[in-house]
């Protein structure tokens, strides 16, 4: 199946597949109809992303594609209208009541091969879990979306992806006025937390089950082998979500607001805001402008994450009590659950170990690797050295000789010494392995990756594409499609910031 017009594509969207997201009835969502935006123009396209639905990169090039996906030809009839999903949260800690899908409509879904995938409009207009806003996003926070969803999957992050964004010149009012966006947005599920605190909430047990159900029969089937499937349920999405906290520390990501609206039940990197890649490593980088409190700093993403987990066990409660009761006659679940929460830390723990072992190119863990490997963020922070080039550059250290050691050095500008010292521990580390450098080299180089979205390539993008320029969103998409790859054409996108870089903020205004 090689989808190359939008006709073809619309025929497909399906919102009647069984066990879908529709199916769980109207307590769960509101159909809405897209609110048109005047002249849409395409500001970047995902081929990438349009494979997953069958289609070929042709597919941009049929002249209805921008006006479709801006959702100006939508068809408004009920059994084709998109519709916006109803959940709640904890933000930046304290319980927030009702949300929902405020500026973001799902069309239905696509089957593609064994997959089935969501799409979704973010920005296409008020919803009734609206509230103050105005059902829009701006340009600049859809192109850090578009590109950085893309750039997390090529780094192998779990993550919702992005096909395209559509621009108009439609005026947004935040702190100032800028002008309208639409990203679409494809995963398996956008399901949150949020969503079953929300019913949570509304004393609604028997809908927190049918939420559960919905998932567990299209996303963790595994979990009704067994006879407690919900808090089967709880311990898949413990164990996802370990893993995939592990894999940002690993990359240097912070989310920055990992609020519980914004925790994917399947564990996937979702509602790209104020992100950030750390350039010079400081374990408390904070990337959101609005985080006053540090809540979301990089440190802190694991226990937050954590945090967010006891929310949704909160949420759960009311069923998995039932299930624990029938199948052991316990008066309460709160054991079990804290046990399947209890396996987050280690689980945690040893994802992060053996990323970073593989980060230093030691493909076996040994007694001490972890002090060694607390040792170098320790130095790094201390120097704040840039997290993605050093270990990039580590690739060069050589086990016999310090020549390759030159260019890694220079990123530890403040105490030389302190990483020296470090280095010869490495190095008695490497020779213990005793792999050939040349190997842990192109291993290495496979794991960190060369190039990743910096704020301040992010930002020379957005600045370029507010001039109608969109060259350098799709130069910057080709670039982060393969971080792993170097190419000297490239060699600009690899280097550290520049000093202005440190004076960019970003913050919750998107
Ligand atoms: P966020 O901080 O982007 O994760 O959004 C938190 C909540 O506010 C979600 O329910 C969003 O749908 C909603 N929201 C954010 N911005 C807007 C907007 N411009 N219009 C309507 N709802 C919004
Ligand atoms: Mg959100
Ligand atoms: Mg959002």
């Amino acid at each position: 199946l090689d989808t190359v017009d939008i006709s073809n594509l619309a025929d497909r969207f399906k919102q009647s597949l069984p066990d879908s997201f529709l199916s769980l009835g109207p307590d769960f969502y509101t159909k809405v109809p897209v609110t048109p935006v005047p002249n849409p123009y395409l500001v970047g396209f995902s081929a990438d992303a349009a494979a997953l639905l069958g289609c070929t990169a042709q597919i941009a090039h049929d002249p209805a594609f921008v006006a479709w996906f801006a959702g100006n030809s939508l068809s408004t009839a009920s059994e084709k209208m998109p519709f916006a999903t109803v959940y709640a949260g904890h933000q930046f800690g304290v319980w927030a009541g009702q949300l929902g899908d405020g500026r973001a409509l799902t069309l239905g879904e696509i089957e593609y091969g064994q997959s089935h995938y969501e799409v979704q409009l973010k920005g296409a207009g008020p919803t009734p879990y609206s509230r103050m806003g105005d059902g829009r996003a701006v340009l600049r926070s859809s192109i850090r979306e578009f590109l950085c969803s893309e750039a997390m999957h090529a780094l192998g992050v779990p993550t919702t992806r992005a096909l395209c964004v559509i621009g108009s010149d439609l005026p947004v009012h935040r702190e100032g006025v800028e002008t309208a966006a639409i990203t679409t947005r494809i995963a398996a599920s956008f399901v949150r937390f949020g969503h079953f605190e929300h019913f949570y909430a509304r004393n609604r047990p028997d809908l927190i089950a049918l939420l559960a159900k919905h998932i567990i029969t299209r996303h963790y089937p595994d979990c009704d082998n067994t006879d407690k499937p919900y808090l089967a349920l709880l311990k898949a999405v413990t164990r996802r979500t370990a893993d995939l906290i592990a894999h940002w520390q690993a990359i240097g990501f912070c989310h920055g607001v990992m609020n519980t609206d914004n925790m994917s039940i399947l564990g996937l990197t979702i509602d790209y805001g104020p992100y950030g890649f750390i350039d010079g490593f400081n374990f408390d980088y904070i990337c959101n402008h609005s985080d006053t409190t540090g809540r979301y700093a990089y440190q802190k993403q694991p226990e937050i994450a954590y945090w967010n987990l006891f929310c949704l066990a909160q949420a759960l409660l009311p069923i998995i009590s039932i299930e624990v009761q029938s199948a052991s006659g316990k008066q309460d679940a709160f054991e079990e659950i804290r046990t399947v929460l209890g396996e987050f830390k280690p689980r945690f723990m040893q994802a992060l170990q053996t990323r970073m072992c593989a980060k230093l190119g030691l493909a076996h863990q040994h007694d001490g690797d972890a002090a060694l490997i607390d040792q170098l963020l320790k130095v790094m922070h201390q120097n704040r050295a840039d997290f993605t080039l050093t270990f990039r550059r580590l690739a060069q250290v050589c086990q016999h000789d310090t020549l390759g050691d030159a260019s890694v050095s220079s990123l530890f500008t403040t105490d030389c010494t302190a990483f020296h010292a470090w280095l010869h521990t490495y190095r008695a580390r490497l020779v213990y392995e005793g792999r050939d450098d040349s190997q842990r080299a192109s291993a290495m180089n496979c794991v960190n990756p060369q190039y990743i979205l910096r704020n301040h390539l992010v930002e020379q993008a957005i600045e370029l594409a507010q001039e109608k320029d969109f060259s350098e969103v799709e130069r910057l998409l080709n670039v982060l499609r393969r971080p792993f790859n170097a190419l000297p054409e490239y060699e600009v996108y690899a280097q550290l910031p520049p000093a202005w870089a440190s004076s960019l903020q970003v913050s919750c205004s998107s």
